[in-house]
């Protein structure tokens, strides 16, 4: 019995504060850390904000997130300079009082004498709490955090260095959140598609996953793959695959083998665990990939067992050369051809005595096209000892994503032989 609709998550946001965060060279890591660690206690993000140290924008962003989200993370903005206005702006979007902590100051002017340091007067302002609020310890630094239940938000305000906003997220914010949350699970699953763009994969699929809002289902392209991310949330961790099982089933149903992983893994790391298992041995010629193929493969720990031999054939006469291309070959039809990828695949497999021989030739540009041979045309070739196949491709994108694209489609033809 498949598990029924389960509660909704705790909805969460985050806010990052300081000017520097905005700067071209510095980017707010702390979020990408929260994310993983509420998405742990089954909390989901659904926004991040990066505010600079702007009074007016971060009462109004601290405003908005505690009107629409249940919880509620700043970090930043808690030091004692000028700049650090976050205690003080939040009080105010709040509408409560800042009060002098006596206890807190105590503590602050106590870590200075541990120095052999008398307080600056402006550490003071960090004593400075939001009436109603707990204080936070902070071992790593002055900059107490504070957490406040807040009508019906907890929001907690914690300071911008990793090493001291870390701490205090696990000590004190993770176990009251992991209480309101009903340890409610999150589970992610990446399956990734070969072969097929972005568009014609949603208008594949989106009559299954528009059926389900649990889990929740997003298309995207991930700098060089087509990935299914599948979002389910529900009380165990064996419910949430539950729920992602019967949606990625049915994704393969429509999809087949176009799904080359279901766990995220590459797909070099696919055909190399299928050649691995079957004992093959793999022969690569390359030439507007430049060995491409043979660098994702090897950077494969145990890529010896089958990765026996890779040729970076560029020019005609290296064709000949090396792989045994017949020049009337390469005259008749031209170096971008089905006869000579097949030619390849079949000189390189001779050449190495593998069991396979994988090729690649074709036009990455951005120059070097012509009407009849146009930027992105590309060609590759299978061989093994029975027969030769190849495919004519043609890739979209520049120089990077056409190379890209064409040891993937390699690799992806290498795949479906393996099945
Ligand atoms: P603050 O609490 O604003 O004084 O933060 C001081 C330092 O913490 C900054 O200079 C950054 O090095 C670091 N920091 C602040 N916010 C972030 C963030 N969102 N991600 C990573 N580092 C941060
Ligand atoms: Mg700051």
């Amino acid at each position: 019995m498949p598990p029924t609709f389960p509660q909704q998550p705790l909805t969460a946001e985050i806010i990052a504060i300081g000017s520097e965060l905005l700067a071209p060279d510095r980017s707010d890591t702390n979020s990408l850390w929260l994310t993983e660690k509420l998405n742990g206690i089954g909390i989901e993000v659904k926004l991040k904000t990066i505010v600079g140290d702007d009074d007016a924008r971060l009462e109004e962003a601290i405003r908005d997130a505690v009107r629409r989200s249940r919880v509620v993370i700043t970090t930043g903005g808690l030091g004692p300079t000028e700049d650090d206005i976050t205690r003080k702006v939040a009080a105010r979007a709040l509408g409560r009082r800042l009060l002098l902590d006596e206890k807190v100051l105590d503590w602050i002017k106590a870590r200075f004498e541990s120095f052999g340091r008398k307080m600056p007067e402006r550490n003071s302002r960090q004593a400075m709490v939001i009436d109603g609020s707990e204080v936070l310890d902070n071992p790593n630094g002055t900059a107490p955090g504070l957490f406040i239940e807040h009508e019906n938000t907890a929001i907690a305000l914690l300071p911008g260095p990793p090493r001291e906003m870390r701490p205090m997220f696990e000590s004190f914010v993770q176990p009251r959140l992991a209480e309101k949350s009903g340890s409610l699970r999150v589970v992610r699953r990446v399956l990734r598609v070969a072969g097929m763009g972005e568009s014609a994969l949603d208008e594949l699929i989106a009559p299954v996953y528009l059926q389900y809002e649990n889990p929740q289902t997003s298309i995207l392209f991930n700098q060089t793959e087509v990935e299914i991310q599948l979002t389910a949330n529900s009380r165990t961790d064996a419910e949430a695959e539950a729920l992602l099982d019967r949606v990625s089933e049915q994704l393969e149903e429509r999809l087949g083998k176009a799904i080359f992983s279901f766990a995220g893994e590459t797909m070099e790391e696919v055909v190399g665990l299928k050649l691995a298992v079957g004992r093959y041995s793999l022969a690569v010629a390359e030439s507007c990939t430049g060995g491409l193929i043979a660098q994702r493969l090897t950077a494969l720990p145990g890529a010896s067992k089958y990765f026996i031999e890779g040729v970076v054939s560029y020019s005609n006469e290296s064709k000949t050369r090396t792989l045994g291309v017949e020049p009337i070959l390469l005259l008749e039809h031209g170096a971008v051809s089905a006869p000579v990828a097949e030619a390849m695949a079949e000189g390189v497999r001779t050449r190495a005595g593998t069991d396979f021989g994988l090729s690649i030739t074709g036009i990455a540009g951005p120059d070097g096209g012509s009407e009849e041979k146009p930027v992105g045309l590309v060609y590759i070739a299978l061989a093994d000892d029975a027969h030769t196949e190849h495919r004519k491709l043609n890739l979209p994108g520049d120089r990077n994503l056409i190379r890209w694209r064409a040891s993937q489609a390699a690799l992806d033809l290498l795949r479906h032989r393996l099945i």
